[in-house]
């Protein structure tokens, strides 16, 4: 079995995390990393004991709700309690960073940013990035590793439409569903 790389290791960790979101607007997971450890994570959401907008709806100001602590935010902020350290770390968040966050991210020593997906990434936070001399990658989680099954359920689909192949249905149907499984089960790397 083909062994998971670090990025991919933790991007899913992120995407699990993103999991436990209680924000209705985005759901959004961060993952610390040091030395190839998980040092610390989170996920956006309300303060702990507070209510959750999954229960209440958002709290929406200026267009943002302002109830939710970023993902980054409670990572950083689990160090802080514990007192680890944040110098030199990297991070893994399921969403480009918005420009709190950045900032946050930058003075905390943050070194490398890793995301999955590109979310209104700002021209400033871009710009603070370069200029801190922070690496920004993006990393997109290829969701088959995380998938026990897949090998299985890629067996199923194709016999599937091998049986279906034998019931008269038309070769152009067959060829479509074969495009549609391949698409689905084509995984990025
Ligand atoms: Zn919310
Ligand atoms: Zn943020």
């Amino acid at each position: 079995m083909e062994r998971i790389s670090w990025d991919q290791y933790f991007m899913a960790q992120s995407h699990l995390l993103a999991l436990r979101s209680t924000c209705t607007r985005l759901s959004v997971g961060a993952t610390i990393v040091r030395d190839k450890r998980m040092i610390a994570g989170g996920y956006n959401g309300s303060v702990s004991g507070g209510v959750h907008c999954t229960d209440e709806g958002c709290y929406v100001i200026d267009s943002h709700c302002v109830r939710t602590i970023h993902a980054e935010m409670n990572a950083l902020l689990q160090c802080a309690k514990f007192g680890v350290p944040t110098e030199g770390a990297e991070i893994y968040v399921t969403h480009f960073p918005c420009i709190h966050c950045t900032k946050a991210l930058i003075q905390a020593g943050i070194q490398t940013v890793y995301y999955s997906k590109n979310y209104k990434n700002h021209p400033y936070a871009e710009e603070l990035f370069k200029q801190s001399g922070v690496r920004v990658e993006q990393v997109e989680l290829d969701e088959m590793i995380i998938d026990l099954k897949n090998h299985e359920k890629l067996e199923f689909v194709s016999m599937l439409i091998q049986k279906l192949a034998q019931t008269g249905t038309t070769e152009l149907d067959i060829r479509q569903l074969h495009e549609q499984a391949n698409q689905l089960f084509t995984s990025y790397s």
